[in-house]
């Protein structure tokens, strides 16, 4: 296999057009990309024209606008190139109009409000920052998504927004160390966990096929306690599966580099080399649906799930975050000068400071029915947020802070911003602290919370403004400054000083870390509905309003649609265990019980002791008993939901999740003693370690 020649065969990238455009036309699109600047017709219509081409040589037929609208997946509409010309011919067209912009019917999408649906019309536009690709003989045109009157209603929009607000603030502050940058950008790597299970277990299971997750199901007798699955070697199917999505991925220019076994038994990672955050987060949609699609050919079902199996890990999706020059200069490295040292710890603190400031809206851009499971159990990251930096750069930090010499592992020393040499900060891997959610490694941050299924988005959009908004108050404070690195230690301590609180080196599980960070006023939304509430405080519906990332009314739609998205997952997740527990579970234990009824019956008839049937029966029976009034409870509690969003979601949180819980015990107690030939759906221990 030629790996560098399949990679990005499917995707007309910078190669394939400046082959095939006039220079003056890719000059022209590079001004576009790289400055933002409007692209005329004249040059669309070439380069549509030689995208479908392109396109056609490749064997697509048709051509689709790829846009990710709120329900976190990729939307697409195919129109085949085929057009019948002025003298009845068959032709394959493709124009700049269609490249540029497309009208699906907006009616079905998710609009928090801000679309009346009798105002259904709903418009694509094309982003040439993420390259066009070919899926399924489909050549897919990476868009955003607005409503007619300009309101965006799509998870692209907003982080190019961002995207740009970061890069404005960077580029000032990277002119305060003499640097003169035309544009930074966000880079991330995102790692993505997922599960692996037997297709046709999964297709047995309505739960898994409706929900992603398994609602009912005792565990199995092993987990993952025996920690043999971490980094083991990989079953040859999966490895089989593994090769095959590598191949796709590098196809659609997707660089897939790591591939391993995690935690949980059937749990797998994939991560790809960073790119910036448009693209990644691009290729990050197009890997979950690859994921899904190759499993198939394997005969898997593909588990994006954050919690699909009760009692072992779940799944997330690591966001490795760093800013990065158009030179390719990481401002997250500290570099080995002075000025590099200072110019690191000016973006450092930016960092601590928008994670202090708004570990809400990163809590918020976690929040789902599904990340709920994960976040604070004892696996992933709690719902705290909090930021580990490490014990060296911790003691720099310290350091700052209380104006005292720096006690590094090789040396003291008094640091002077901007003329002493910070100490090599060592990569220690065993000094990464697993525990914590947003973690420094080196040279990036990385921040855990998100889950599996996430778009990652949200996630960067806030992240991104965040550390714009400190950018912003730093570069107004220092570029007056007469003495820049007086003003530049002055403010290094005061700001450090005000959100070290934020900083966290210990374990992040302990219950202690808990109550410690209460006393520190640090947030700990634990449920979705608690952390979505505070979405549109007055201090972030500023933030967003100051960066033009989002307006008001967007915010409103957007939490509107997020607590929408939750009532509904546990709305269906509880009707969907009616289902099971009222159409399979008790018909199958109840068939279970009466054998054991006639059994004893048969064996008392003729003298033989019956003790251990009449004693499963009875257990059986009352287990029986118990589930049908929790079923009976579980179908009460889901008719009394409130019909208004918030009213709703809360009552999700409140009242049918633990209704659920309490029929799920039963469920799973019962699980336990019925015979295998009468459970009617798949066990844990038949999925987990399928053969
Ligand atoms: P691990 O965390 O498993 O030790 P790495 O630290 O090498 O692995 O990288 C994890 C992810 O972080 C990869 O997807 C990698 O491409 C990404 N990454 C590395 N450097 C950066 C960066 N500067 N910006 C964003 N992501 C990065
Ligand atoms: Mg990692």
């Amino acid at each position: 296999m030629n790996v560098p020649e399949m990679f990005g065969s499917m995707v007309f990238n910078d190669n394939v057009m400046r082959e095939m455009l006039p220079k003056k036309v890719y000059q022209s699109l590079q001004n576009t990309m790289i400055a933002g600047s409007a692209l005329d017709e004249d040059v669309a219509d070439i380069v549509a024209s030689a995208m479908k081409e392109w396109a056609v040589s490749k064997g697509a037929t048709h051509f689709t606008h790829w846009f990710q609208p709120m329900t976190g997946i990729t939307a697409e509409k195919h129109d085949s190139f085929l057009t019948v010309d002025k003298s009845g011919c068959i032709i394959m067209d493709f124009s700049g109009k269609e490249l540029t912009k497309g009208e699906p019917d907006a009616s079905s999408f998710p609009s928090g409000g801000l679309r009346a649906t009798f105002e259904a019309r709903g418009y694509t536009a094309w982003d040439p920052t993420s390259y066009a690709f070919i899926k399924d003989d489909t050549l897919c045109i990476p868009t955003a998504f607005c409503s007619y009157t300009g309101q965006i209603l799509d998870k692209k929009t907003p982080l190019l927004r961002s995207m740009d607000a970061i890069s404005g603030e960077a580029v000032r502050a990277l002119a305060l160390f003499g640097k003169n940058v035309r544009r930074v950008n966000a880079t991330i790597g995102a790692e993505q966990e997922y599960f692996l299970i037997d297709k046709e277990d999964y297709s047995k299971r309505l739960d898994l096929r409706l929900t992603g997750r398994t609602v009912i199901g005792a565990p199995a007798a092993k987990g993952q306690e025996m920690e043999d699955h971490y980094f083991g070697s990989i079953r040859p199917r999966v490895k089989a599966f593994m090769a095959d999505l590598d191949e796709e991925l590098w196809k659609l220019g997707i660089t897939a580099k790591t591939e391993h076994n995690e935690v949980a038994p059937c749990q797998h990672e994939m991560a790809p080399i960073f790119d910036n955050a448009n693209k990644a987060t691009d290729a990050n949609q197009l890997t979950m649906e690859m994921m899904k699609k190759v499993a198939e050919r394997h005969g898997f079902a593909c588990l994006l799930h954050e919690k699909p199996f009760e009692g072992i890990n779940g799944s997330g999706k690591h966001n490795n975050w760093a800013l990065s020059t158009d030179e390719g200069e990481n401002l997250l490295d500290p570099g080995k000068t002075p000025k590099d040292n200072a110019q690191f710890l000016l973006f450092l603190t930016a960092v601590i400071k928008a994670v202090d400031d708004y570990q809400d809206l990163l809590r918020i851009s976690v929040a789902s029915a599904g990340n709920d499971h994960r976040l604070g159990a004892n696996e992933a990251p709690p719902a705290i947020v909090s930021i580990f930096v490490g014990d060296e750069l911790n003691s720099v930090i310290e350091s700052i802070i209380e104006d005292k010499p720096f006690k590094g592992k090789s040396s003291s020393f008094r640091l002077d911003i901007g003329t002493s040499v910070l100490p090599k900060l060592a990569r220690d891997n065993s000094d990464r602290n697993r525990t914590s959610p947003f973690a420094f490694t080196g040279n990036k941050f990385e921040f855990r919370m998100p889950g599996s299924s996430f778009n990652i988005a949200c996630t960067n959009v806030m992240l991104n403004t965040a550390v714009a908004d400190a950018l912003k108050d730093f570069c107004d404070e220092l570029e007056g400054a007469e003495d820049f690195n007086e003003a530049l230690n002055v403010l290094l301590k005061r700001e450090l000083s005000e959100h070290k609180r934020i900083l966290f080196n210990g374990n992040g599980y302990s219950k202690e870390w808990e109550e410690e960070a209460e006393r520190r006023g640090l947030s700990n939304y634990k449920r979705t509905p608690d952390a979505l509430v505070h979405y549109c405080d007055e201090k972030n519906v500023r933030l967003f309003k100051r960066h033009k990332v989002y307006t008001e009314e967007e915010m409103d739609s957007r939490l509107e649609i997020s607590l929408d998205e939750y009532q509904k997952a546990i709305h269906i997740e509880a009707v969907t265990m009616l289902e099971m527990l009222r159409r399979q579970i008790l018909p199958a234990a109840i068939r279970f019980s009466s054998s054991l009824a006639s059994s004893v019956q048969m064996k008392e008839s003729i003298g033989v002791s019956a003790n251990a049937d009449k004693a499963l029966c009875a257990k059986a029976s009352t287990l029986c008993d118990g589930l049908l009034l929790k079923t009976d409870e579980l179908e009460e509690c889901v008719a009394g939901c409130p019909a208004e969003t918030e009213k709703a979601a809360f009552y999700a949180a409140d009242k049918i999740i633990p209704a659920m819980e309490e029929a799920r015990r039963l469920c799973d107690e019962l699980e336990t003693i019925t015979d295998k030939s009468y459970w009617p759906v798949p066990t844990y221990s038949e999925m987990l370690f399928y053969v």
